[in-house]
């Protein structure tokens, strides 16, 4: 069997140790003789492994008693239209524009016909960055962000300051760096990306939003229902869940999110230095001080689309896959998930560095 080093952007790498304790346990989970995919969700052999995955959450990301770690459907873009939908009280609804995943939930607000205020932006220069100093409005019913950027590979180095309610798009930073609890509101993501696999959506919310959240619309579409019945209203996505179970155990053998930080940090540091070190050959898309740690995007010269393609051709031929960049950027995109390994980082900053050789 060969894995590949998989630098794709969602759905992406899953540890190793973890897909090979899953192919363990599929067809006994615990001495069940069940697949834990066969388990009932009100049984207690699930229940154990759906707490268990909460309370690993809470401990990892040092989640404050006063919010609810809650799993729901539909990916963090039926997020983006169940926040309005919640929590818009009929004043201000505020976003700070940094890419397409931002956008697309404003235009989720737009359709809610809501008074929504875009307080910054980055478009103008293809998403480059992270506006700098962000003024929400403190009355705004709420404040919105997307703390990492996944096409632009941007991110927030520190959260915005605001007594309006912050919400914040994890969805490609998830459990990969600690998080201010002060200064955030509501937190979620689809898991895809850095905490297991598509299907699962975690939102962690302070109780006190939930509770003063939409009454008068579906019930399925209400935090409340959610976080009054530990997720357990409906059927969950059980087997979704019990990978992200492994994931926590598998972060906290690592030591903890603030090891797993450091490494990530690593990780980043020695793709951005073959970068800065090419003598121009690789171009970063994003300004240093917004760079991600999770998704690096660039570019050959200036967008040369013929060595671009040739590039992932030759990361293709070594066993990488996912390296192509999104249609509206061009060239190249490692995303360097919390899963991504240092090995497989320093094989690809060994390839780039021969092919800016052979090609400069
Ligand atoms: C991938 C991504 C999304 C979309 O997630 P889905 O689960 O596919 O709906 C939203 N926001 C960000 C930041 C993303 O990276």
């Amino acid at each position: 069997m060969k894995r590949a080093i998989n630098f794709g952007a969602g759905p992406s790498a899953i540890p190793t140790e973890v897909l090979e304790i899953a192919q363990k346990e599929l067809l006994d989970f615990q001495e069940s003789g069940l697949s834990i995919m066969e388990a009932s969700h009100r049984s207690k052999l699930y229940e154990n492994v759906h707490n268990e995955a909460i309370a690993l959450m809470r401990e990892l990301y040092k989640i404050p008693q006063d919010y609810e770690v809650m799993f729901l459907q539909g990916g963090a873009s039926l997020q983006f239209a169940m926040i309005p939908m919640n929590f818009n009280k009929g004043g201000i609804v505020q976003y700070a524009d940094t890419g397409v995943w931002s956008s697309k939930a404003i235009k989720e607000a737009k359709i809610q016909k809501l008074n929504i205020a875009v307080v910054a932006s980055s478009k103008e220069s293809e998403y480059n960055h992270i506006p700098s100093n962000i003024v929400f409005d403190d009355n705004a019913d709420y404040a919105y962000i997307t703390s990492n950027n996944t096409i632009y590979g941007t991110e927030y180095k520190t959260y915005p300051n605001t007594k309006a309610p912050l919400i914040v798009d994890a969805s490609s930073d998830l459990f990969s760096c600690p998080i201010d609890w002060n200064k955030v509101d509501m937190l979620f993501g689809g898991a895809q990306k850095n905490a297991g696999p598509s299907g699962v959506t975690i939102v962690i919310a302070k109780k006190s939003l939930i509770q003063q959240g939409a009454s008068d619309i579906p019930t399925m579409l209400q935090y409340r229902t959610y976080s009054e019945n530990n997720s357990l209203y409906n059927t969950p996505p059980t087997f979704g869940i019990y990978i992200i179970w492994l994931i926590m155990q598998w972060i906290k053998a690592k030591g903890g999110i603030e090891a797993i930080e450091k490494l990530n940090t690593t990780k980043a540091n020695l793709l951005y230095d073959a970068i800065d070190n090419s003598n121009g050959f690789y171009v970063g898309h994003a300004q240093k001080d917004s760079r991600s740690l999770m998704n690096v995007s660039f570019n050959i010269k200036a967008k040369d689309a013929d060595l671009e393609a040739k590039l992932v051709k030759v990361t293709q031929d070594a066993g990488m896959i996912g390296l192509k960049g999104h249609r509206s950027v061009g060239g190249l995109r490692a995303s360097i998930y919390n899963a991504v390994t240092l090995d497989g980082v320093q094989a690809l900053v060994d390839l780039m560095q021969k092919f800016a050789k052979e090609n400069a």
